[in-house]
Protein backbone atom coordinates (compact mmCIF):
# COMPACT_ATOMS: atom_id res chain seq x y z
CA UNK A 1 0.00 0.00 0.00
CA UNK A 2 2.64 2.69 0.93
CA UNK A 3 6.36 2.84 0.65
CA UNK A 4 9.11 5.13 2.07
CA UNK A 5 12.89 4.86 2.31
CA UNK A 6 15.67 6.57 3.10
CA UNK A 7 19.66 7.14 2.58
CA UNK A 8 21.24 9.58 4.28
CA UNK A 9 24.09 10.49 7.46
CA UNK A 10 21.36 11.64 10.30
CA UNK A 11 19.02 9.27 11.49
CA UNK A 12 16.05 8.86 8.97
CA UNK A 13 13.75 6.76 11.62
CA UNK A 14 11.22 10.30 11.78
CA UNK A 15 11.20 10.63 8.42
CA UNK A 16 10.19 6.96 7.58
CA UNK A 17 7.26 7.32 10.33
CA UNK A 18 5.90 10.97 9.57
CA UNK A 19 6.19 9.57 5.77
CA UNK A 20 3.81 6.30 6.63
CA UNK A 21 1.63 9.17 8.33
CA UNK A 22 0.96 10.80 5.21
CA UNK A 23 0.28 7.75 3.37
CA UNK A 24 -2.33 6.50 6.05
CA UNK A 25 -5.11 8.26 4.86
CA UNK A 26 -4.95 5.43 2.22
CA UNK A 27 -5.97 3.20 4.80
CA UNK A 28 -3.83 -0.31 5.49
CA UNK A 29 -3.97 -2.97 8.09
CA UNK A 30 -0.55 -3.23 8.98
CA UNK A 31 2.70 -1.22 9.27
CA UNK A 32 6.59 -1.84 10.10
CA UNK A 33 9.78 0.01 9.52
CA UNK A 34 13.47 -1.57 9.46
CA UNK A 35 16.69 -0.07 9.55
CA UNK A 36 20.51 -0.36 9.04
CA UNK A 37 21.56 0.37 12.85
CA UNK A 38 24.72 0.61 14.37
CA UNK A 39 26.15 -2.60 15.69
CA UNK A 40 26.08 -2.69 19.73
CA UNK A 41 29.44 -4.53 19.42
CA UNK A 42 30.64 -1.57 17.54
CA UNK A 43 31.10 -3.79 14.18
CA UNK A 44 29.01 -2.25 11.24
CA UNK A 45 25.34 -2.20 11.12
CA UNK A 46 22.63 -4.86 12.07
CA UNK A 47 18.95 -5.09 10.87
CA UNK A 48 16.55 -3.73 12.98
CA UNK A 49 12.62 -4.15 12.54
CA UNK A 50 9.56 -3.47 14.07
CA UNK A 51 6.41 -4.88 13.04
CA UNK A 52 2.77 -3.94 14.11
CA UNK A 53 -1.17 -4.44 13.42
CA UNK A 54 -1.82 -1.18 15.32
CA UNK A 55 -1.83 2.23 14.24
CA UNK A 56 1.36 4.22 11.91
CA UNK A 57 1.41 6.26 16.09
CA UNK A 58 1.98 3.28 17.75
CA UNK A 59 5.12 2.15 15.81
CA UNK A 60 6.23 5.43 15.99
CA UNK A 61 6.33 5.43 19.77
CA UNK A 62 7.70 1.71 19.84
CA UNK A 63 10.78 2.81 17.51
CA UNK A 64 10.55 5.78 20.67
CA UNK A 65 10.82 3.45 23.10
CA UNK A 66 13.34 1.15 21.48
CA UNK A 67 15.66 4.15 20.47
CA UNK A 68 15.48 3.44 16.96
CA UNK A 69 17.68 4.75 14.94
CA UNK A 70 19.56 4.54 11.73
CA UNK A 71 21.01 5.95 8.33
CA UNK A 72 19.47 3.68 6.14
CA UNK A 73 15.65 2.25 6.32
CA UNK A 74 12.53 1.39 5.01
CA UNK A 75 8.97 1.54 5.96
CA UNK A 76 5.63 0.32 4.67
CA UNK A 77 2.09 0.60 5.37
CA UNK A 78 0.51 -2.74 4.15
CA UNK A 79 -3.08 -3.87 2.75
CA UNK A 80 -3.47 -6.85 2.57
CA UNK A 81 -3.83 -9.10 -0.36
CA UNK A 82 -2.37 -12.39 0.17
CA UNK A 83 -2.44 -13.59 4.07
CA UNK A 84 -4.52 -12.09 7.14
CA UNK A 85 -3.48 -8.93 8.11
CA UNK A 86 -0.97 -9.94 10.97
CA UNK A 87 2.60 -9.29 12.36
CA UNK A 88 3.73 -12.10 10.32
CA UNK A 89 2.61 -10.53 7.55
CA UNK A 90 3.03 -7.31 7.75
CA UNK A 91 6.15 -5.87 6.29
CA UNK A 92 9.32 -5.44 5.73
CA UNK A 93 10.07 -9.35 4.94
CA UNK A 94 13.65 -10.41 5.25
CA UNK A 95 15.61 -13.80 3.87
CA UNK A 96 17.97 -15.00 6.53
CA UNK A 97 19.35 -17.15 3.47
CA UNK A 98 18.34 -20.78 2.64
CA UNK A 99 18.24 -23.56 5.69
CA UNK A 100 21.46 -25.48 5.98
CA UNK A 101 20.09 -29.02 6.45
CA UNK A 102 20.05 -30.11 9.87
CA UNK A 103 20.09 -26.99 11.43
CA UNK A 104 17.00 -26.27 13.80
CA UNK A 105 14.27 -23.99 13.58
CA UNK A 106 15.43 -21.92 16.13
CA UNK A 107 18.51 -21.60 15.08
CA UNK A 108 17.50 -20.62 11.57
CA UNK A 109 15.19 -18.26 12.80
CA UNK A 110 17.92 -16.29 14.96
CA UNK A 111 20.45 -15.95 11.66
CA UNK A 112 20.53 -12.21 10.66
CA UNK A 113 18.89 -11.04 7.95
CA UNK A 114 20.78 -10.86 4.88
CA UNK A 115 17.92 -9.22 2.74
CA UNK A 116 15.02 -6.78 3.80
CA UNK A 117 12.20 -5.84 1.19
CA UNK A 118 8.49 -3.68 1.27
CA UNK A 119 6.22 -4.64 -1.44
CA UNK A 120 3.11 -3.03 -2.87
CA UNK A 121 1.14 -5.04 -5.44
CA UNK A 122 0.31 -8.60 -5.98
CA UNK A 123 2.98 -11.32 -7.54
CA UNK A 124 0.39 -13.64 -9.56
CA UNK A 125 3.36 -16.23 -9.82
CA UNK A 126 4.06 -16.35 -6.52
CA UNK A 127 2.98 -20.11 -6.27
CA UNK A 128 5.32 -21.33 -8.22
CA UNK A 129 8.25 -19.29 -6.70
CA UNK A 130 7.40 -20.28 -3.54
CA UNK A 131 7.65 -24.19 -4.72
CA UNK A 132 11.03 -23.80 -6.14
CA UNK A 133 12.54 -21.59 -3.19
CA UNK A 134 11.10 -24.25 -0.78
CA UNK A 135 13.07 -27.16 -2.85
CA UNK A 136 16.35 -25.14 -2.36
CA UNK A 137 15.95 -24.74 1.50
CA UNK A 138 14.30 -21.45 2.22
CA UNK A 139 11.85 -21.08 4.69
CA UNK A 140 8.82 -18.99 4.59
CA UNK A 141 8.17 -17.15 7.70
CA UNK A 142 4.38 -15.73 6.27
CA UNK A 143 1.44 -16.23 3.82
CA UNK A 144 2.00 -13.05 1.74
CA UNK A 145 3.33 -13.57 -2.00
CA UNK A 146 5.73 -11.00 -0.89
CA UNK A 147 7.46 -13.55 0.62
CA UNK A 148 8.76 -15.31 -2.66
CA UNK A 149 10.33 -11.72 -3.84
CA UNK A 150 12.78 -11.31 -1.01
CA UNK A 151 14.09 -15.22 -0.96
CA UNK A 152 14.55 -14.77 -4.76
CA UNK A 153 16.54 -11.59 -4.54
CA UNK A 154 18.86 -13.78 -1.63
CA UNK A 155 18.84 -16.60 -3.98
CA UNK A 156 20.31 -14.31 -6.75
CA UNK A 157 23.02 -12.20 -4.55
CA UNK A 158 26.35 -12.26 -5.50
CA UNK A 159 27.59 -9.28 -4.04
CA UNK A 160 25.47 -6.56 -5.95
CA UNK A 161 21.68 -5.73 -4.84
CA UNK A 162 21.21 -4.01 -8.03
CA UNK A 163 21.89 -7.11 -9.95
CA UNK A 164 19.93 -9.38 -7.73
CA UNK A 165 17.39 -7.33 -8.00
CA UNK A 166 17.23 -6.36 -11.83
CA UNK A 167 17.22 -10.73 -12.34
CA UNK A 168 14.62 -11.16 -9.88
CA UNK A 169 11.88 -8.69 -11.41
CA UNK A 170 12.49 -10.66 -14.54
CA UNK A 171 10.82 -13.61 -12.92
CA UNK A 172 8.08 -11.71 -11.25
CA UNK A 173 5.07 -11.84 -12.67
CA UNK A 174 2.21 -8.88 -11.37
CA UNK A 175 2.37 -5.38 -10.04
CA UNK A 176 4.76 -4.31 -7.68
CA UNK A 177 6.96 -1.37 -6.19
CA UNK A 178 9.66 -2.73 -4.33
CA UNK A 179 12.26 -0.87 -1.70
CA UNK A 180 15.28 -3.67 -0.93
CA UNK A 181 17.80 -3.69 1.73
CA UNK A 182 20.96 -5.66 1.75
CA UNK A 183 22.94 -6.35 5.38
CA UNK A 184 26.16 -6.14 3.43
CA UNK A 185 25.47 -2.88 1.82
CA UNK A 186 24.02 -0.79 4.13
CA UNK A 187 24.19 2.90 1.96
CA UNK A 188 21.92 0.95 -0.27
CA UNK A 189 18.39 0.69 -1.42
CA UNK A 190 17.32 -0.66 -4.53
CA UNK A 191 13.56 0.50 -5.73
CA UNK A 192 11.69 -1.04 -8.83
CA UNK A 193 8.62 -0.52 -10.23
CA UNK A 194 5.88 -2.54 -12.78
CA UNK A 195 2.07 -1.67 -12.09
CA UNK A 196 2.60 0.32 -8.78
CA UNK A 197 3.95 3.56 -8.13
CA UNK A 198 7.58 4.59 -6.88
CA UNK A 199 9.34 7.83 -6.92
CA UNK A 200 12.65 8.54 -6.04
CA UNK A 201 13.29 12.03 -3.93
CA UNK A 202 16.38 13.86 -4.49
CA UNK A 203 17.77 15.39 -0.99
CA UNK A 204 18.05 19.01 -0.59
CA UNK A 205 21.45 18.90 0.50
CA UNK A 206 22.88 16.48 -2.34
CA UNK A 207 24.01 14.12 0.81
CA UNK A 208 20.60 12.13 1.08
CA UNK A 209 17.70 10.45 -0.93
CA UNK A 210 14.57 8.91 -0.42
CA UNK A 211 11.98 6.43 -2.13
CA UNK A 212 8.18 6.83 -1.65
CA UNK A 213 5.53 5.18 -3.30
CA UNK A 214 4.13 8.93 -3.60
CA UNK A 215 5.91 12.46 -3.64
CA UNK A 216 3.49 13.34 -0.49
CA UNK A 217 5.02 11.23 1.80
CA UNK A 218 8.36 13.10 1.12
CA UNK A 219 7.20 16.78 1.97
CA UNK A 220 9.01 18.42 4.07
CA UNK A 221 12.02 16.38 3.23
CA UNK A 222 12.76 16.87 -0.52
CA UNK A 223 10.42 18.55 -3.29
CA UNK A 224 12.69 17.52 -5.70
CA UNK A 225 11.27 14.32 -7.51
CA UNK A 226 11.80 11.55 -10.05
CA UNK A 227 8.87 9.73 -11.17
CA UNK A 228 9.94 6.25 -11.88
CA UNK A 229 8.87 4.92 -15.59
CA UNK A 230 7.08 1.24 -15.71
CA UNK A 231 10.07 -1.59 -15.78
CA UNK A 232 12.81 1.16 -14.08
CA UNK A 233 14.80 -0.37 -11.15
CA UNK A 234 16.86 2.34 -9.06
CA UNK A 235 20.13 2.18 -7.15
CA UNK A 236 19.54 4.99 -4.62
CA UNK A 237 22.77 5.82 -2.40
CA UNK A 238 24.29 8.28 -0.45
CA UNK A 239 24.27 11.71 -2.76
CA UNK A 240 24.07 9.81 -5.73
CA UNK A 241 21.63 7.64 -7.96
CA UNK A 242 21.27 5.70 -10.86
CA UNK A 243 18.04 4.66 -12.81
CA UNK A 244 17.58 1.74 -15.20
CA UNK A 245 15.21 0.99 -17.86
CA UNK A 246 13.41 -2.88 -18.81
CA UNK A 247 16.00 -3.46 -20.95
CA UNK A 248 19.03 -2.84 -18.18
CA UNK A 249 20.27 0.58 -19.95
CA UNK A 250 21.16 3.60 -17.79
CA UNK A 251 18.12 5.85 -18.38
CA UNK A 252 17.57 9.59 -17.63
CA UNK A 253 14.17 10.60 -15.88
CA UNK A 254 13.85 14.36 -15.18
CA UNK A 255 13.96 15.89 -11.84
CA UNK A 256 10.27 17.29 -11.09
CA UNK A 257 9.74 20.46 -8.38
CA UNK A 258 7.01 19.40 -6.61
CA UNK A 259 4.27 21.86 -4.87
CA UNK A 260 5.33 22.01 -1.45
CA UNK A 261 2.25 20.04 0.63
CA UNK A 262 1.28 20.63 3.82
N1 LIG B 1 0.46 -8.41 -1.69
C1 LIG B 1 1.23 -7.91 -0.59
C2 LIG B 1 0.67 -8.41 0.73
O1 LIG B 1 -0.44 -8.86 0.80
C3 LIG B 1 1.35 -6.37 -0.57
C4 LIG B 1 0.05 -5.66 -0.28
C5 LIG B 1 0.18 -4.13 -0.34
O2 LIG B 1 0.27 -3.60 -1.47
O3 LIG B 1 0.20 -3.49 0.72
O4 LIG B 1 1.35 -8.41 1.70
Amino acid sequence: CGIVGAVSTRNIVPILVQGLQRLEYRGYDSCGVAVHAADPSGAGTRLQRLRGIARVADLAAQADSQHLTGQTGIAHTRWATHGVPAVGNAHPHVSRGPVPEGMAGGEAAARPARVTLVHNGIIENHEALRAELLARGYFFASQTDTEVIVHLIDSLYDGDLLAAVQAAVRRLRGSYSLAVLHRDEPQRIVGAREGSPLVLGIGADGKENFLASDAMALAGVTDQIVYLEEGDVADVQLGKHWIFDRAGQRAQRPVRTVQAMS
